[in-house]
């Protein structure tokens, strides 16, 4: 997932002809003429009503409105950046929204009449909710039927079908899994305008996008977790789970939660294994930095030695990297199995060659554990 500023939005936006304000990212000059609004550029909606909006009547005020919001923090988010654009004439505001529906397993065009608002506030039925084939793309009655539903002046129709269509075709040609506007303005020339823009990018397709830098939002351990190789899933239990590919993992946490237990990181090795014990042996510190109570190691691997995972666990027991009292179960199966296995005959853990039976030991140990490992610190 990555999410992109307002101003970051909107010029993706622009890309495919949404139109959008005029507008400088503050301390470059602001759009000449007129009156202007300043924008805090945080990743959060309501900034209207939690001051991160200003309206100045020139640029002199403008800049020092920017100035004083640049650096203030809102809510836990500071504000780094800071926009400011013309100020439009609204004549009315829309809400419109491109999305990937996972229910649906199809993008959807959400659209109402009641925008600037938030849109949890608004009725079901002021919302219309249309899917759309992703191989037809969006049909020109489906798009008819969204204008109708909107209701514009006669004189706007053509300029709001061409905002909702090209939010579709931002939506589809950058990969995105939403992309919200709230409020699109209606002007008084009838004229169509994106005013703010809420963007959420699928970063798996970044490769696609060669221009989009590599962004990335996660918990401080799942930053962590990615730039060891891994896939790092940051969650609220005492059992830090290491698991290779996505069934495996996600089987594993599914057994572990049916059997009452809670896991705090999950770890996707992905192609950490690649690069051998010392790889390992930092996956087990930043797991242990967690302070988990157990450490569940659950992998299968045919293609790749077993041993570089034993060498690892060893290596970090070495460098004292496994967190005290932690309870370590290791269920290995595959490739060199039985060397890997010999390796660890001295080391401190409990072994099984039992997918429940490693899930089992895990819960068993973690809900045993005392009340300082029951539930590990998030975001340490
Ligand atoms: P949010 O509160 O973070 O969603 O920020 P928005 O960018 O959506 O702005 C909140 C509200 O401020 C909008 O719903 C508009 O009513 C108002 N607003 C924002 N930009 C303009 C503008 O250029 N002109 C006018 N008149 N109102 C604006
Ligand atoms: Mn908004």
């Amino acid at each position: 997932m990555i999410r992109l500023l307002e101003h970051e939005g909107k010029s993706l936006l622009a890309r495919h002809g949404m139109r959008i304000p005029r507008g400088a990212l503050y301390p470059e000059s602001p759009p000449a003429g007129g009156q202007l609004v300043v924008k805090a550029q945080v990743l959060a909606g309501g900034r209207g009503k939690a001051g991160g909006i200003e309206f100045s009547d020139n640029a002199a005020d403008a800049e020092a409105a920017a100035k004083k919001m640049l650096g203030t923090t809102f809510g836990a988010v500071k504000v780094a950046a800071v926009y400011v654009e013309e100020r439009l004439k609204i004549a009315a505001e829309y809400y419109l929204c491109a999305m990937v529906d996972r229910d649906l397993g199809v993008p959807v065009i959400l659209a109402s009449r009641e925008g600037g608002v938030e849109i949890e506030t608004v009725a079901a039925d002021r919302i219309l909710k249309r899917p759309v084939d992703p191989l037809l793309g969006l049909r020109p009655f489906v798009l008819d039927e969204i204008v109708r539903f909107l209701d514009p002046p006669e004189a706007a129709r053509t300029n709001l079908r061409a905002a909702v269509a090209g939010l579709y075709a931002a939506l589809v040609n950058e990969d995105a899994e939403l992309l919200e506007i709230n409020p699109l303005a209606l002007l008084a020339d009838n004229t169509v305008v994106a005013a703010d823009a809420k963007c959420v990018l699928d970063e798996d397709a970044g490769y696609r996008h060669v221009a989009r830098e590599d962004r990335f939002d996660g918990t401080p351990f799942e930053i962590a977790a990615r730039e060891l190789g891994t896939i790092g899933i940051e969650l609220d239990g005492n059992i830090a789970a290491i698991m290779n590919g996505a069934g495996m993992t996600m089987a594993t946490l599914d057994q572990v939660v049916a059997l009452g237990g809670r896991v705090g990181a999950l770890v996707e090795l992905h192609g950490a294994m690649a690069h051998g014990p010392e790889r390992i042996a930092e996956i087990i510190e930043l797991v242990g930095k967690q302070q988990p109570a157990v450490i569940l190691l659950n992998v299968y691997f045919q293609f790749r030695p077993l041993d570089t995972i034993a060498k690892g666990l060893l290596r970090a027991r070495d460098r004292g990297w496994l967190p005290q009292g932690c309870k370590i179960i290791v269920r290995f199966r595959g490739e060199m199995e039985q060397e890997a296995r010999t390796l660890l005959a001295g080391f401190d853990c409990e072994m099984t060659g039992v997918f429940e039976d490693a899930c089992t030991l895990a819960v068993k140990y973690a809900n045993a554990a005392p009340r300082s490992k029951q539930r590990a610190a998030i975001g340490n």
